[in-house]
């Protein structure tokens, strides 16, 4: 007999609609019969992974029959170490993605809340919704405001009630580049509800130069709600292999423990991330690279008066004064690939990650052709 397959699964899943990972240079390639194409799309390093990470998993390949170390043992001591804190209260993940998860998964359900802000990165959407628990979004910042589109704490903690068990805060944001001083986000936590979790998403954070740029890690002892999380994918350039983890209350850390998989770091992630945590020249590099794009971007930005968003991260989004999804699919056939962010409610805008001096003046030209300028 037949039965409708989708109709089985649990009401969060039959609703949610999958992350769109944006398009593969090889799909772009084969579909336009073009090479040497440019993807400026998903903040990856373009200066690739520190050496001594590609180095120290190629020392570790033949032994990739064994099962990695499922406690991640040498790692977490190294992060603890890093960031000054127990190793109980760090939990690594395959990505920071899974720790946004193993957290929905650990704290909401149906009749639970989660709050974040409009134009927040897309996975806590999905995250809350795949456990059926309630999303509820805050109104971001004006586009008049010194920091457009980015987190408006006040209006995010008028959300806050007693059903509230996580708020995710990016600090930077993705898409849009925006940031959270420290005295503000201090006070925002500091008045939450001893019940609401508090995610605040580093992903970025390697980056930022900016001196109010608060380090959220040093705040764990003051605050046990407080969750944490950080990458090797972005300024380490290790998105491919997977790791990401989470600093928390070592309870919180526990809990985390008990829903992961058992192997869910691999062994050539575990090495790569401890061997790109000892090249500190190499996210120097990364960092100071990257400060020359924004500025790059901006003032090319300026010259050509399209409007975009100040970012302190690795990508920055620009108004193309129109329906940007036309704009991007025009950009495809000169061989560029960027990212809309329709789907965050930026119609308008496209985020360009910031690449090398010269693939940014390619990501420029294509831009001025495209629109004309
Ligand atoms: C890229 C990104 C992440 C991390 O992704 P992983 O590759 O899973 O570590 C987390 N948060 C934000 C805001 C991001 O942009």
């Amino acid at each position: 007999m037949n039965c409708d397959l989708t109709s089985l699964a649990v009401a969060g899943v039959r609703r949610l609609k999958p992350y769109d990972p944006g398009k593969p240079i090889e799909e772009l390639e084969r579909e336009l019969g073009i090479r040497g194409s440019l993807k400026l799309a998903s903040n990856e390093n373009p200066l690739g992974a520190s050496p001594r990470a590609v180095e120290a998993m190629r020392r570790e390949l033949d032994k990739v029959s064994n099962y990695p170390d499922g406690n991640g043992f040498a790692l977490k001591q190294t992060l603890a170490a890093y960031h000054g804190m127990p190793a109980a209260g760090v939990t690594l993940g395959n990505g920071s993605n899974e720790i946004l998860e193993l957290v929905a998964r650990a704290f909401l359900r149906p009749g639970l809340e989660a709050a974040f802000s409009k134009h927040a990165f897309a996975v806590y959407p999905l995250v809350v919704q795949a456990v059926n628990a309630t999303a509820r979004i805050a109104s971001a910042n004006p586009p008049e405001h010194s920091m457009p589109y980015g987190h408006d704490l006040k209006a995010l903690a008028a959300l806050i009630n007693d059903a509230t068990r996580v708020v995710f805060v990016a600090n930077p944001n993705n898409p849009t580049g925006t940031w959270i001083g420290s005295e503000p986000l201090r006070d925002f936590i500091n008045d939450l509800p001893a019940t609401t979790l508090v995610v605040v998403d580093e992903a970025y954070s390697e980056y930022v130069q900016n001196p109010d740029y608060p380090n959220v890690a040093r705040w764990l002892e003051q605050f046990p709600n407080l969750i944490v999380t950080r990458t090797f994918s972005k300024i380490y350039g290790l998105a491919g292999v997977r790791v990401g983890y989470g600093l928390s209350h070592p309870d919180v850390a526990e809990l985390l423990n008990r829903l992961r998989q058992p192997f869910n770091v691999s062994s050539l992630a575990q090495y790569a991330a401890l061997a790109a945590l000892e090249d500190s020249d190499h996210v120097t590099r990364s960092r100071e690279m990257n400060t020359h794009g924004l500025a790059q971007f901006s003032r090319a930005f300026e010259s050509r008066a399209l409007s975009y968003i100040p970012s302190v991260a690795n990508f920055i989004c620009v108004n193309v004064g129109q329906a940007a999804l036309p704009i991007y699919e025009a950009l495809l056939r000169e061989g560029v690939i960027v990212r809309p962010v329709a789907s965050y409610a930026l119609p308008e805008y496209l985020r360009i990650t910031i690449g090398r001096e010269d693939q940014n003046r390619r990501v420029l030209a294509a831009l001025d052709k495209v629109l004309g300028l």
